[in-house]
């Protein structure tokens, strides 16, 4: 039997010639490949996708016998010899729009239409470009050469810097040793700034020359220091010359870290530094601290197979935040993991029939599908950080130094980083995380007093219906008392006398303090009241989790989210960030509770005003110039409280300032300028601006005031303006392809546009699987229908529109999960409705 699969079995490529010859105008190429490696038998098979074979020769020059077998994405090649072998491969194939292999991206410069070509490759993509063995273990190194339809004045970057110019051929130095997804090369009309980092890497942020060039040097300074810092970190060099990052008009993930060229979506990487939210300023330093944590681990070490995609994004998942909080102190970006990644993992792991995250695959095609941000991401980071909790940063990173030295320019396993990580530390990491990666979902601990005896005992924890198989965690509890195990690897635990436990440590009892580990906890009456008596002098982090909890159990229908709404009032004078946004994240859930314009609609309107107005009073529409961050970051959350309050002064507030800065919006403040514009649109929308601000989101290349546009004009309740932006949704002069589903998301989420944007998915999904099917991407269009469907009559029509594609590729854990999802929020607005409506007027009475 063929093997579909592990092609490296077979054969072992040590080296690649590669040249392509690139025609943007006829959107073709060629290419021919000469392959070196070790063929451990004479039928061997290459990877290749869309590629029109013309020849195979053997280094003699020997025509050699293939087949070609489309469905496996192989050639399989029929050699004279096993042992060291070279061959050539000859080409042709196209350039497509598709945003993965060699694509071209679009922008318009001065009304001219141009294009940069780039290139996206992971997961099984460098095969539309050249025949390789496409697997991460299959590492070799790599001679490039390209030529193109060049114009004067062009730039072309690739991995490795530039060697020799000949003849129309731009040669690059050898690659190091390295994973084919990792190869990557651009060219186009391009602007650039650069630097050198202390021990002499160059730095560079390259885009096209639509943006202003303030706009790069913000990512260059990030990109500089985080390459210094993981230097430091990781005790291990960076390996290459230099360190480029590309921003792509059209790209399909957030950035990808290729090594040497990391590529990026524009929103990712540039930003006005005179007028940029602290926010998206955050993400932006995350996003290229994520792709230059990969530059080691990924890059120098990579997974031996896809199954072990999780560590590298769970990795550099963890990392972002430890390199950004080393950059920035004064940000306090945990937080920002703890109101963002934290949730997000904490929601998704508890629906039943989510993966564990280490996931077996042998498929590859199969990786994408698995690809949940979630869990690979969010859940996998949060278990590193546990893993960084228990054994601390020195050992951390001394056993990074040796997982680098032991595995550099080769693959590894996970095995192989707890081992490394266990030998630092002298603790078994590998068999504490096991219970953890292996297991889907998580536990909620409950912490009671039963006959007197502080108690604690695990279960796996449920949003929605759940099958208990009785899984059990190795759980670090992290107590705020010495009597409590520092480990629960049982069932249940007796602490011993509540009363007597109460009296010597003098403090309410908790566990999980820092919230480092992935379980929530259950506390009965006592000990919750006992909590909740000083809950506002505890720490920022502390309250966050106290309300996420609530506010997980209650989504679990463990608690009522009626018991809950009385407490929301209590955190509403906070000045700390991430309460307000936790308490504004329960008090948005309230909203699926109510029925557009009805009484309820209008009471929950009212508590919004209750717990957002003296702060908005207190905060106003611009910064203090010594503002504290907290403040910065409050502001938009009690701003966006207060005009869904339909606050008189909030609303006269926004509109006055669109109209002192009517003819120069996209410099309103970036904190607040969304506001402004959704007010606008949604109070005192007429079509000509309607019409005016979606020309101007045509034609800004500032990512930050497009992403503003977008969430302003998805806001309009106007069904004549709500049928021209759907019309606008395949236009992709107007909306990106990349950008599309934040605009189906808004005008979902919008009650009067929520039935338009629905029947367009269901007519033109056809379209759409064209357009932006077949890659990681493309299930999240379903995922964001789920996040906002809660009527019994939208779940038929979601089941009878996805039940029939169950069996499509790639869509089936989706489908299943989704409805699984929205069947949840049914049931559970069905029980709560009555009971949560009357607390809510309650509240305002
Ligand atoms: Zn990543």
């Amino acid at each position: 039997m063929v093997d579909s699969t592990h092609f490296y079995r077979a054969f072992q490529p040590d080296h690649y010639d590669i040249f392509l010859t690139i025609d943007r105008q006829k959107k073709l190429f060629s290419g021919q490949t000469q392959i070196s490696g070790q063929a451990r038998s004479q039928a061997i098979s290459i990877h290749a996708k869309f590629l029109t074979i013309k020849s195979v020769r053997s280094d003699d020059d020997q025509a050699l016998p293939f087949e070609l077998d489309s469905k496996n994405d192989a050639i399989r090649i029929h050699l004279a010899k096993t042992g060291a072998v070279t061959f050539q491969i000859d080409y042709e194939a196209k350039l497509t729009d598709s945003m993965m292999g060699i694509y071209p991206s679009y922008y318009e410069l001065d009304g001219v239409k141009k294009q940069i070509i780039g290139t996206q490759f992971e997961t099984t993509f460098a095969r539309q470009a050249f025949p390789c063995v496409d697997e991460p273990e299959a590492k070799a190194t790599f001679d490039l050469a390209i030529k193109f339809d060049e114009q004067a004045g062009e730039t072309i970057l690739a991995n490795m810097p530039e060697s020799r110019f000949e003849n129309g051929v731009h040669y690059f130095q050898r690659t190091v040793r390295m994973s084919t997804y990792l190869i990557a090369f651009a060219f186009g009309d391009l602007q650039s700034k650069l630097t050198t980092t202390k021990s002499g890497v160059q730095i560079g942020v390259f885009a096209t020359k639509a943006h202003k060039a303030k706009e790069l040097d913000f990512a260059l300074d990030i990109a500089k220091r985080s390459i210094e810092f993981y230097e430091d970190f990781y005790q291990t060099p960076y390996p290459l010359a230099h360190s480029w990052q590309l921003a792509l008009p059209d790209f399909s993930a957030g950035a990808m870290e290729n090594w040497g060229l990391v590529t990026y979506r524009e929103a990712y990487l540039l930003l006005d530094p005179d007028n940029t939210a602290l926010t998206r300023k955050q993400l932006v330093a995350t996003v290229v601290a994520h792709e230059l944590a990969h530059q080691w681990f990924g890059d120098l070490v990579t997974m031996k197979w896809w199954d072990d995609l999780w560590l590298n994004e769970s990795f550099a998942n963890m990392m972002e935040y430890v390199a950004v909080n080393a950059l920035e102190p004064k940000w306090d970006i945990w937080q920002t993991f703890q109101a963002s990644e934290v949730p997000a993992a904490l929601q998704r792991d508890a629906t039943d029939g989510v993966q564990s995250v280490h996931v077996n695959v042998e498929d590859p095609a199969e990786i994408d599908s698995l690809f949940d941000g979630a869990i690979v991401y969010a859940k996998g980071a949060r278990m590193l950080v546990m893993v960084r909790a228990m054994i601390g940063d020195a050992a951390l990173r001394k056993g990074l130094k040796a997982y680098f030295a032991a595995h550099k320019y080769a693959n590894a396993t996970g095995a192989d980083l707890w081992s490394a990580l266990g030998d630092a530390s002298q603790i078994d990491v590998g068999s504490v995380m096991n219970s953890w990666l292996e297991q889907p979902g998580y536990p909620v601990v409950e912490a009671s007093v039963i006959d007197g005896q502080l108690t604690i005992s695990q279960q796996q924890f449920f949003i929605g219906a759940g099958k208990e198989i009785g899984r059990q965690w190795q759980i670090p509890l992290n107590a705020n008392y010495a009597q409590a195990p520092s480990l629960l690897t049982e069932k249940s635990s007796q602490l011993g006398d509540y009363a007597q436990l109460r009296a010597e440590n003098k403090l309410p009892f908790r566990l999980n303090v820092g919230n480092d580990s992935h379980f929530i906890v259950k506390y009965d009456e006592t000990l919750l009241a006992d909590i909740l008596k000083n809950v506002t002098e505890l720490d920022a982090i502390s309250q966050l989790q106290i309300l996420q909890d609530l506010r997980l159990l209650a989504e679990g229908q463990e608690i009522s989210y009626a018991e809950i709404v009385p407490l929301l009032s209590r955190f509403s004078q906070s000045r700390f960030a991430v309460v307000n946004m936790a308490l504004f994240v329960i008090a948005n859930n309230l909203k699926k509770f109510v029925e557009p314009d009805s009484l309820e609609e209008k009471q929950l309107r009212q508590l919004f005003d209750r717990l957002s107005s003296s702060q908005v009073v207190r905060l106003g529409w611009s910064s203090a110039t010594d503002e504290s961050i907290d403040d910065q970051l409050t502001r938009p959350y009690v701003l966006s409280a207060s005009l869904f309050a339909k606050n008189p002064n909030t609303i006269k507030g926004a509109h006055d300032l669109f109209e002192k800065n009517r003819q120069q919006l996209s410099s309103l403040s970036a904190d607040i300028r969304l506001f402004v514009l959704r007010n606008e649109i949604q109070n005192f929308s007429d079509p000509d601006l309607f019409k005016q601000l979606l020309e101007d989101y045509r034609q800004s290349s500032d990512g930050s005031y497009k992403a503003d546009l977008t969430a302003a004009l998805t806001a309009t309740t106007d069904p004549v303006l709500i049928k021209l932006l759907i019309d606008k949704f395949e236009d992709a002069d107007t909306i990106k392809p990349q950008d599309l589903r934040a605009w189906f998301r808004g005008v979902l989420a919008n009650d009067k546009g929520q039935q338009a944007a629905w029947d367009w998915i269901r007519q033109d999904w056809q379209w759409l699987e064209e357009t932006v099917g077949g890659d990681m991407e493309f299930t999240t269009f379903i995922t964001v229908i789920a996040i906002i469907f809660k009527t019994a009559q939208r779940l038929s029509e979601f089941k009878a529109f996805f039940e029939p594609k169950i069996n499509v590729a790639g869509l089936t854990r989706e489908i299943t999960m989704d409805t699984r999802v929205i069947e949840n929020r049914v049931a559970l607005v069905e029980k709560e409705h009555a009971a949560v409506n009357q607390a809510v007027s309650q509240q305002i009475n």
